[in-house]
């Protein structure tokens, strides 16, 4: 068995009823193997990026300790990902759930499947303002901390829902 590592999760949805999305993630990442949920973000809502008309996104992140592999816990995830990602009534509709693994523990892991710290930590409030929530005293395996990324950050669009 390996040793408990504390890992976060980001949740971002803007198609099929996003709140929903969320929700039903929610559910599933507390029943994971091998896994305990411990604290749940709040939900944010900000603007889509990139110019393309789309509807806003929900964002939210998950702290929890889990005995898997950070493999076996990014496979966990694409699995729910699959469970909620296909639209009934089109072959393969677009992805109305996405996973993140943000951090595990104190590791790096920079493999093609798997990049950890996520690289979108650093920049998107989307995901800091949620792990701030979390955990405001974190510090990356870079040795930065959270609060100082959040600094930087713009406040701007981003606000709670729930
Ligand atoms: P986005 O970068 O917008 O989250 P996708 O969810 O479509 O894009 O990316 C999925 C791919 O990212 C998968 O093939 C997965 O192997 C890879 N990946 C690399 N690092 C991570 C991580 N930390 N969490 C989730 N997926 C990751
Ligand atoms: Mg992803």
């Amino acid at each position: 068995m390996n040793k408990p590592v504390i890992a976060y999760i980001g949740l971002g949805s803007n198609l099929s009823h996003p709140l929903t999305q969320l929700k039903l993630a929610l559910k599933a990442l507390a029943e994971l193997p091998n896994s305990q949920l411990l604290k749940t973000s709040a939900i944010y809502q900000t603007p889509a990026i990139g110019g393309l008309i789309q509807p806003d996104y929900l964002n939210a992140a998950v702290k929890l300790q889990t005995t898997l592999s950070a493999v076996a816990l990014l496979r966990q995830l694409q699995l729910i990902e699959q469970q909620q990602g296909r639209i009934r009534g089109e072959k393969w509709g677009p992805r109305t759930l996405d996973l993140d693994l943000l951090l595990y523990g104190e590791q790096s892991i920079f493999t093609q499947e798997l990049m950890v710290p996520h690289p979108g930590i650093m920049t998107r409030n989307f995901v800091i303002f949620p792990l701030v929530d979390l955990e405001p005293g974190l510090t990356l395996p870079s040795g930065e901390s959270l609060l100082a990324l959040k600094a930087q950050c713009s406040s701007l669009s981003i606000k709670t829902i729930a």
